[in-house]
């Protein structure tokens, strides 16, 4: 289905779409989002809101690939506009800019991808893994062919679903082309597994872990850290830890928990069942886990700003006392400048511990938790701050 596309004052106008879902990792912040699948089909999760009241849905393989030829046409129409602009097609920062002006979120995406090279693809939305081998394998295999510059291509997926497909098929799509599955592990304590209702056992997730790596497919396995709240502050580190040291993913990548309201986990929060660790606690459950981590060589990752270290990051083993090296000098931070660094982490004044060494935002926050002291609402603030970051 070919649309009209005209100019109108040298800027493209278009009516050409495909669609796309809500979310992708931070790590494809380059990457072309391609639907395959509607919201997630489990959508269970207590802490997870992000397809409530969405119901889920496959798309068909010839609506992924007529996707898919929207996708060429729009890049062809972003080299005709770099044309007309005097770039002869190159796709530089004038030419995102021109599209950018033009309002039009998809073909300013196009752009934006073919700027940082046009070489990453990342297939929507939560669980693209549980459409048919074959019918991957199609979409895959068509998408390499109208694209070629795409040399990357990853997707989330349940482990419950990776149980559901034997090795070969697994190893048959990293052949194809599907090169990173990233899975939400969440925690690797039973009990908290159950408890948010992941729907997967820790022995499953090692299992899946297990077998897309013997696929030959890099793996990112996401923890939420201060997940196991004060109930399991030990055992979700621990466990998870020794869930992380079975598979040895390629990746660990840290997320920390914010209770939103709407879902399950803040109605257990309401009701008592659930109670949140302070940011210290959180912090020493990351010490835990880190600790904790031993004889694998992933590379722990702290691509979420709601992380309060997100300089906690490195390869293991080499870089696992560096780590634990910044968690210390926060922990070791007396009562006062924990408050302040916290605060203004949370507030955007600072990115990392070094932060606070600028002696004139120090004082600034300094004043501020001084009065949120006063008036008793620290605590409600920094949580305030931290569900308008999500
Ligand atoms: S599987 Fe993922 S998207 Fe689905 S409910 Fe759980 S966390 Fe949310």
């Amino acid at each position: 289905m070919m649309e009209e596309t005209v100019f109108v004052k040298g800027v493209l106008k278009m009516t050409l779409s495909f669609e796309q879902g809500p979310i992708r990792p931070p790590s494809e912040a380059y990457s072309l989002l391609l639907r395959l699948t509607r919201n997630c089909p489990w959508n269970k999760c207590a802490f997870c809101r992000t397809y409530k009241g969405k119901s889920f849905s496959r798309r068909s393989v010839e609506e992924v690939k007529e996707d898919i030829d929207r996708v060429v046409e729009v890049s062809r129409l972003v080299g005709e506009v770099s044309q007309r602009q005097g770039y002869g097609g190159e796709v530089n920062g004038e030419v995102l800019a021109k599209i950018y002006e033009s309002g039009q979120s998809q073909f300013y995406h196009v752009a934006f991808w073919l700027y940082h090279g046009g070489r990453t693809a990342f297939l929507q939305d939560a669980n693209s893994l549980i459409m048919k081998t074959e019918d991957l394998l199609e979409i895959i295999n068509y998408l390499k062919k109208r694209l070629p510059t795409v040399e990357r291509i990853t997707s989330y997926a349940r482990s419950i679903t990776l149980l559901r497909k034997e090795i070969g098929e697994l190893a048959e799509l990293g052949r194809a082309g599907l090169s990173r599955i990233h899975v939400g592990l969440e925690s690797g304590s039973d009990e908290v597994l159950k408890f948010i209702d992941k729907g997967v056992t820790s022995l499953q997730h090692i299992d899946a872990g297990r077998r897309v790596k013997e696929a030959g497919i890099s793996l990112s396995e996401y923890v939420i850290l201060g997940m196991g709240g004060q109930r399991w502050a030990r055992e979700h580190p621990l466990d998870t830890a020794r869930v992380l040291n079975a598979i040895n993913p390629d990746f660990i990548r840290l997320r920390s928990l914010t209770v939103v309201k709407g879902t399950p986990l803040h109605e257990k929060m309401v009701q008592g069942e659930f109670i949140e660790q302070s940011e210290e606690d959180v912090v020493r459950g990351e010490k835990l886990l880190i600790e904790s981590l031993r004889d694998i060589q992933s590379s722990i990752v702290s691509d979420h700003s709601l992380n309060l270290l997100e300089e906690v990051k490195g390869k293991l083993p080499v870089d696992k006392s560096g780590m634990l090296a910044v968690i210390d000098r926060f922990l070791e931070l007396t009562g006062r400048d924990k408050e302040n660094f916290i605060l203004g982490k949370r507030w955007g004044m600072y990115r990392v511990l070094d932060d606070m060494a600028d002696s004139s935002r120090h004082a600034r926050v300094q004043e501020a938790v001084d009065r949120l002291s006063r008036q008793g609402s620290f605590l409600d603030t920094i949580s305030s701050l931290k569900n308008q970051i999500i």
